[in-house]
């Protein structure tokens, strides 16, 4: 049982045990969903290298900048400030150093990640449902009279 992983493989994740996950990052905050993000081998969870984004598609490819081009990494839902762009020196590679706390994460397994890049397109094309989002992030499934209230309300 070895499905195509589609992690990225080179020498960053070599140096880091070779292995990967993926990880949802939401705010601590509001708990909305943050980006879907390749974390490489042991430790907790200090930076997002940029260049292991997944979704949302406005965070992705962003590594090809130069650093005074990239925005700090802030809730586009509540504005909570969540990290700040920097330079991993040891690689010259670039990243979001977090703030201790800032964000909540949950492992994604492969069958997982479709739908959750569904969300974060719907999310861009503003057609995004917070509550089903945030029910995604803390593995509560929404009944379909819950998820119709929510439309209604819209
Ligand atoms: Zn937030």
């Amino acid at each position: 049982m070895s499905p195509k992983s589609g992690f990225k493989h080179d020498k960053y994740k070599n140096t880091r045990g070779g292995y990967s996950r993926w990880l949802l990052i939401a705010c601590e905050k509001c708990k909305v969903p943050v980006c879907l993000y390749q974390k490489d081998g042991p430790g907790i969870l200090k930076r997002l290298y940029l260049d292991r984004v997944i979704a949302p598609v406005k965070l992705c490819g962003l590594q090809k900048n130069a650093l005074k081009k990239i925005e700090k990494l802030v809730c586009s839902h509540c504005s909570f400030l969540l990290g700040v762009p920097i330079i991993y020196e040891k690689e010259n590679r670039l990243a979001w150093r977090l703030f201790a706390g800032a964000v909540e994460k949950k492992i994604v397994k492969a069958n997982e990640m479709e739908d959750i890049k569904e969300d974060f397109e719907a999310l861009e094309s503003s057609k995004f449902i917070e509550s089903i989002a945030k029910s995604r992030f803390s593995g509560k499934t929404l009944s379909l009279e819950e998820v119709q209230k929510i439309y209604r309300h819209k």
